[in-house]
């Protein structure tokens, strides 16, 4: 008996949660094409719908103009939920943002954190919860890293009022912040944010240039070691001890360092080069040409595996203009033809993709927390 009563009640956060996931796509949407799109009976829309709008997940935001028939009341998110705070880890900063749950970002907290131990890191995540706490209601937490299950499971002392106990990083954070916490690639948060401000579901590839470059996707990507793919047989040796490796081409730091070298201007930044590339007849501008070239074999290997309809560019890179149709060219130059139709984008709106691709992949989940 009690086994089938789990898996009852799983089904039913199964249902709630595809029902909530529509809502939350859609923006808002009738009783009846909520049945329509779940292929549920209405019966159960009627039931879960009240459900969710008593626990303030939903709520009627109008009606539908009659066509005819009778018109309909539409349902949408309730922002009465609470908002999520996003945050982004990355090598030497943490990056928060403070998300409704209409996915509008509002304000931003940046921290540097280089070489700071992880007992430090998680101190600094509970300081900047706190300050968001003092005026809104958060009702969650999502946590961007490089790499998940190491930054999960990693052990940290806390003192307790009895002893000091080693415990995991998953643990402490629910321990410290009592809200529920969602911990993933934040390439993939970024991947879901784009796909979210597109209005596009799914079948999109984010590569993340900024930092050793990172793939995430929609659905979400385990891809680790992009950074590590061939696409040449020269170049600088790679931190893998390797050449020929991407990210010896195409990330952010590698471009600068490169163009330094090549004009001899160890102050050069992304400003100065984009002065520069405009000039079509400078040096940058033949070093960027070799980026592309480069990114385009890279986006041509990647999306033969995958097939996105949709590759984005995230990073630095964005601040030059025209790179996109240049990259562009370059998958047409080498990938086959089934990559014809393949969109290459470049993201323009920064660190917030990561913050609304956090609080909805947390959303999309929230019944089976
Ligand atoms: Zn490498």
């Amino acid at each position: 008996m009690g086994k089938k009563r789990v898996h009852l009640d799983n089904y039913k956060k199964e249902n709630k949660q595809k029902i909530f996931n529509v809502i939350l796509e859609t923006g808002k949407i009738s009783r009846k094409n909520i049945a329509k799109q779940t292929a549920l009976s209405s019966a159960s829309v009627t039931l879960i719908v009240d459900e969710l709008i008593n626990e303030k997940y939903i709520k009627e935001i109008g009606t539908s103009p009659s066509t005819g028939g009778r018109s309909q009341k539409l349902l949408g998110v309730n922002r009465a939920m609470g908002c999520n705070i996003s945050f982004l880890i990355n090598e030497s900063h943490i990056y928060a943002g403070n998300v409704t749950a209409s996915l509008d970002v509002g304000n931003i907290v940046i921290r540097k954190v280089k070489h700071l131990p992880i007992e430090d890191i998680l101190n600094v995540i509970v300081e900047i919860f706190s300050q968001f706490k003092k005026n809104n209601n958060i009702s969650s937490v999502s946590i961007g890293v490089r790499l998940p299950e190491s930054f999960k499971n990693s052990r940290v002392s806390i003192s307790t009022s009895l002893s000091a106990d080693f415990i995991t990083v998953d643990e402490a954070l629910r321990f410290m912040l009592g809200v529920p916490v969602i911990i993933e690639r934040g390439v993939n948060f970024a991947a879901l944010g784009e796909a979210h401000n597109r209005n596009q579901k799914e079948n999109i590839c984010f590569l993340d240039l900024d930092g050793e470059i990172q793939l995430g996707g929609v659905p979400s990507l385990p891809v680790e070691h992009v950074a590590h793919m061939k696409v040449a047989d020269e170049g600088e040796i790679c931190s893998c001890g390797k050449i020929g490796c991407l990210n010896t081409f195409v990330s952010s730091e590698q471009i600068i360092e490169n163009l330094k070298t090549e004009l001899n201007e160890p102050d050069l930044t992304w400003y100065l080069i984009s002065e520069a590339y405009q000039d079509s007849s400078s040096n940058v501008s033949d070093v960027i040409n070799k980026v592309s070239r480069y990114l385009g074999k890279g986006i041509v290997n990647i999306s033969t595996l995958l097939s996105p309809s949709l590759f984005i560019i995230g990073g630095d890179i964005s601040k030059l203009d025209k790179i996109e149709e240049k990259v562009e060219q370059n998958v047409r130059n080498f990938g086959y033809y089934e990559l014809d139709d393949l969109e290459v984008q470049i993201s323009n709106a920064g660190k917030n993709v990561f913050f609304i691709g956090g609080a909805k992949m947390f959303l999309l989940n929230v019944f089976k927390m």
